[in-house]
């Protein structure tokens, strides 16, 4: 099976997503089981990478209604890049020519929320891998609170759309396997904000 490209890609978990905000699931999402010893024995062939939060409220699978197969998942709270994070994304897109990679942040993230209270409280986290974390969302919290987000409420949620909008850069930045499949076009990152309510994922510069 070749190989689709990124706005289809885009375009398949645009109708995912639609599927579960509906709740009704896709026959190849319901199809998983048969579907496993064939991925199994001829191998995987993703169509999307998701950088996700390891938020159990958002499990990317789900949000887009996939199936086995379908999606290559990175998560780690706050949805940040680590660099085995970014390798695990270079392997996916370099030995699946998967075109597409969705920095996935979502509403009230508890992640962000931990770090608006560090920042405003000048606080450490209660680890020093946990800080590690703060340090990584940090920045666009500062940014969120300078451009005039007044309560917590909206600063977390500004914040936690700037930190997608970094971490997409940063992938584009940090990888030149990736910068150089984005400039034959082989390659996208967009962003995205999952809204644990409505269940409806917004896409950042799609
Ligand atoms: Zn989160």
């Amino acid at each position: 099976m070749s190989q689709i490209n990124h706005k289809e890609a885009l375009n398949r978990l645009k109708e995912g997503n639609d599927r579960f905000v509906q709740g009704v699931k896709s026959i190849n999402s319901l199809m998983t089981h048969k579907q496993r010893e064939e991925l199994a024995d001829r191998g995987q062939r993703p169509y999307a990478i998701v950088l996700g939060c390891a938020d159990s409220r958002a499990p990317a699978e789900t949000v887009f209604d996939a199936g086995l197969g379908d999606l290559f998942v990175v998560r780690l709270a706050g949805n940040i890049i680590s660099p085995m994070g970014l390798g695990s994304i270079e392997f996916a897109a370099a030995n699946f020519g998967t075109p597409l990679c969705v920095v996935l942040g979502h509403t009230k993230c508890g992640a962000v929320a931990a770090t608006v209270e560090a920042v405003s409280k000048k606080k450490r986290a209660p680890s020093d891998h946990i800080q590690d974390i703060v340090l990584e969302i940090e920045p666009s919290v500062k940014l969120a609170m300078a451009a005039g987000s007044k309560d917590d409420r909206s600063i977390v949620e500004e914040a936690a759309k700037l930190n997608v909008i970094r971490n997409m850069e940063r992938i584009l930045e940090r990888s030149k396997i990736l910068s150089e499949l984005a400039e034959k076009e082989q390659f996208k990152v967009v962003g995205g904000i999952y809204n644990l309510n409505t269940g409806y994922v917004d896409f950042i510069r799609e």
